[in-house]
């Protein structure tokens, strides 16, 4: 097949009619130097300069009235992948918008295309769209696919067929969603052509023979509807022919298993008319001279196709008994058929308010379809609570990151190789030692971008995950699945204490004979809902049943006299005090309603600090400032997640600071009397001493509301003059 093969004279010609200011024409001469000096010496497998492969798809472009960045940006489309030039200096010579389009074409070139399932290919279509960002992008990449077929006879037949594989899987739909008749048409054409050479020539060599055939069939239909509608008021209308292609004709043969004379629509006749009254005002005029097939008639003006293709479809039976597809539309709806969402986007340089974004909001605003791919839910695997189904945004809000293997995962932005390993595996994200991005060691903190290649390492002797994570993944399914074994392990390690405690109880009180049970434990407490040992232990560990009050029910000891009613009493009495208890300092513990709290004499934690809660043996739960130093790093397990009450007033706490200043006459006043002007501040205690470098050393203790207060009070103090430091002390 040999092709025309045109020049930068043809596509400034080309372009020339519709760009007329010459600084658009420039941007195009200019980018088509530097694409043409960056592949010399590089050829296409035709033999041909490279430069004619950007050249033809910028041709193609200007066809479709593209502007004149996405024309450079055809032309630039091989140059960020293929040469030395560099994002940064194409940003420099042409600006973002130009590179960021070849920079969007060059990615999607990269995405791997592993499948031929049907469905995986919708996915991979979305993710195609998502990672384009840019509809222009996917313009740009759908015309050099169509170059790339058009002179696919010079890859050898393996890569014939994947290529034409992949086009017609993924690139031909996504024409076709788009709306861009003309591009769909060519892909599948020239992919069947090489994936079943022998049926595409069968049904070319038929459609050659039908459309002899019907040739004058057609003109005299043709001829018909002139006289008709020249006695109309339709003064400027126009009447083709239209053959449908030959993918399309094997398409719906094997779909509908037919025939392929079965195939009514094979020839259409089309009649474009200037408004959307002549469409209907011209059915009347066909359905009263020829009868219509009943059931054929299509209305899809009123009902647009998603990809807004509008036209009036009728089949009717025409003179001698011959029948004829007739689609009505106006000049503009026949452009969109074309060209699809091209034909809405054709560039306008008179529209001074013009900006790419806006462009894209009109697109997507008129293709609903397109909203829909670019919202799309999360479909979790392993999780049915539907409150889980999270979604996003996947246009704005979305990174896409390769598998060693190549498989793509998305994820929100901000994500981590954390996230990563939890949507591979739980496990591979409980074992997760470290990430390995493009080859390279990066900690877990590091955030995702589209691209990267994602290798997890694990380790079998890590027991993860620490609470810290939490902190460091992004979506909810790392998050849900990391609470979830925290709070499981916490309430083993609450199981463990509570039998502790209970073991030893049982030795104190003389009461070692008691064997537990889960008949005893339903027996006795079954009417505070612990029915089993676990479940006891647990309460236990809690604090929220205490090991002597049990031992006296199951012995049924007199003394307290805890019979059913009794023990919900005693139960709820407990219950009570623990969330006095639980409220005395503001402190709400993640999960746990009744727990014993107590605030960490080393840190001084007060209200509005970030805080961590410390589970200690025997001592409830300790509350912590998150940069305590006694954080006990490697007792992580035994950390949870602690609250202040927002609900909570009036409550004071104490705090400590350290003051290191000159030892100067005064100083101690200078402080007294500024704190003494804090709000909500009180001092408790004051002392100073000398330290090993001669200068003062004040410890105050104060009370205070909240940290804000405490932060005023710090900063006045650091204005005295002779302070060098001031800091909370952490024993
Ligand atoms: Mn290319």
């Amino acid at each position: 097949m040999d092709q025309v093969k045109h020049t930068i004279d043809d596509l400034i010609n080309q372009a020339s009619s519709y760009l007329h200011k010459k600084s658009n024409i420039d941007v195009i001469i200019k980018a088509y130097e530097v694409a043409k000096k960056q592949h010399e010496g590089q050829f296409r497998k035709s033999n041909d300069p490279y430069i004619q492969h950007p050249l033809e798809v910028a041709y193609m472009l200007s066809e479709y009235h593209a502007g004149p960045n996405t024309i450079a940006a055809g032309l630039l489309h091989d140059v960020l992948e293929d040469t030395e030039i560099t994002y940064d200096k194409m940003v420099e010579l042409f600006g973002e918008d130009i590179t960021s389009i070849v920079d969007g074409v060059t990615k999607i070139s990269k995405l791997k295309y592993m499948t031929q399932e049907k469905v995986l290919a919708k996915t991979h279509q979305k993710i195609l769209i998502a990672m384009a960002k840019d509809i222009r992008v996917i313009l740009v990449k759908l015309v050099d696919r169509v170059h790339n077929m058009r002179t696919l006879e010079f890859q050898p037949v393996e890569k014939q067929k994947k290529i034409a594989r992949e086009t017609i899987d993924l690139y031909a739909p996504l024409a076709h969603r788009l709306g861009m008749y003309r591009i769909k048409a060519e892909l599948e054409d020239l992919s069947l052509r090489y994936l079943d050479p022998e049926l595409y020539n069968h049904i070319k060599e038929l459609i050659t023979i039908q459309r002899e055939a019907r040739g004058e069939d057609i003109n005299n239909m043709t001829e018909k509807l002139n006289t008709l509608l020249s006695t109309t008021d339709i003064k400027d209308f126009k009447i083709k022919g239209r053959i449908k292609n030959i993918y399309s004709v094997c398409d719906k043969m094997q779909r509908k298993n037919l025939q392929f004379d079965e195939i009514y629509d094979l020839m259409a006749l089309r009649i474009i008319v200037p408004t959307v009254e002549d469409c209907y005002h011209v059915l009347g005029i066909i359905h009263g001279e020829w009868k219509p097939i009943p059931g054929r008639f299509k209305d899809y003006i009123s009902t647009p196709k998603p990809n807004l293709y509008q036209s009036l479809h009728t089949t009717i039976v025409g003179p001698n008994g011959k029948i004829y597809e007739i689609q009505i539309r106006t000049y503009e709806m026949d452009s969109v058929a074309e060209f699809g969402v091209a034909a809405h986007w054709s560039y306008k340089e008179e529209n001074k308010n013009y900006t790419p974004q806006k462009e894209q909001e009109e697109i997507s605003t008129k293709m609903r379809w397109y909203r829909d791919l670019l919202n799309y839910t999360e479909v979790d695997d392993d999780n049915d609570d539907p409150m889980y189904k999270v979604k996003e945004d996947i246009f704005s809000a979305s990174v896409y990151v390769f598998t060693p293997r190549g498989d793509v995962l998305d994820f929100p932005v901000g994500s981590t190789p954390l996230d990563f390993a939890y949507r591979v595996h739980t496990e591979i994200g409980n074992r997760t030692v470290g990430a390995i991005i493009n080859g390279r060691i990066v900690p877990l903190t590091y955030k995702l971008k589209t691209g990267d290649v994602v290798e997890i390492k694990t380790s079998p002797n890590f027991n993860g995950p620490v609470e810290s994570w939490l902190k460091i993944v992004k979506t909810s399914h790392a998050k849900h699945k990391i609470i979830s074994i925290l709070n499981k392990r916490q309430r083993e390690m609450l199981i463990t204490e509570g039998k502790a405690d209970f073991e030893r109880t049982c030795k104190a009180e003389g009461a070692s004979s008691i064997k537990l049970d889960d008949k005893l434990i339903a027996k006795n407490f079954g009417k505070v809902n612990i029915v089993n040992v676990d479940d006891f232990y647990y309460e236990i560990g809690k604090k929220s049943l205490s090991s002597k009050a049990a031992i006296n029910r199951i012995l049924g000891r007199g003394e307290e006299k805890l019979d059913d009613e009794a023990l919900i009493k005693h139960y709820q009495q407990l219950e009570s005090k623990a969330k006095r208890s639980t409220n005395e300092f503001g402190v709400i513990v993640d999960g746990l309603e009744k727990a014993q709290i107590k605030i960490a004499s080393c840190c001084h934690p007060v209200y509005g600090d970030d805080i961590v809660g410390f589970v200690s043996k025997g001592q409830g739960i300790v509350v912590h400032r998150s940069e305590c130093h006694n954080n006990f790093s490697n007792n992580q397990e035994r950390m949870i997640n602690v609250y202040w009450d927002s609900s909570t007033d009036n409550r004071r706490y104490e705090s400590q600071l350290l003051i290191i200043s000159f030892d100067r006459r005064n100083i101690i006043a200078d402080i007294v009397t500024l704190l003494t002007g804090v709000n909500n501040l009180t001092i408790a205690s004051i002392s100073s001493n000398k330290n090993k470098q001669n200068n003062l050393q004040t410890k105050l203790k104060l009370t205070v509301d909240n940290v804000n207060t405490l932060d005023a009070a710090i900063k006045k103090i650091q204005m005295i003059e002779d302070v060098y430091s001031i800091e909370r002390v952490i024993k």
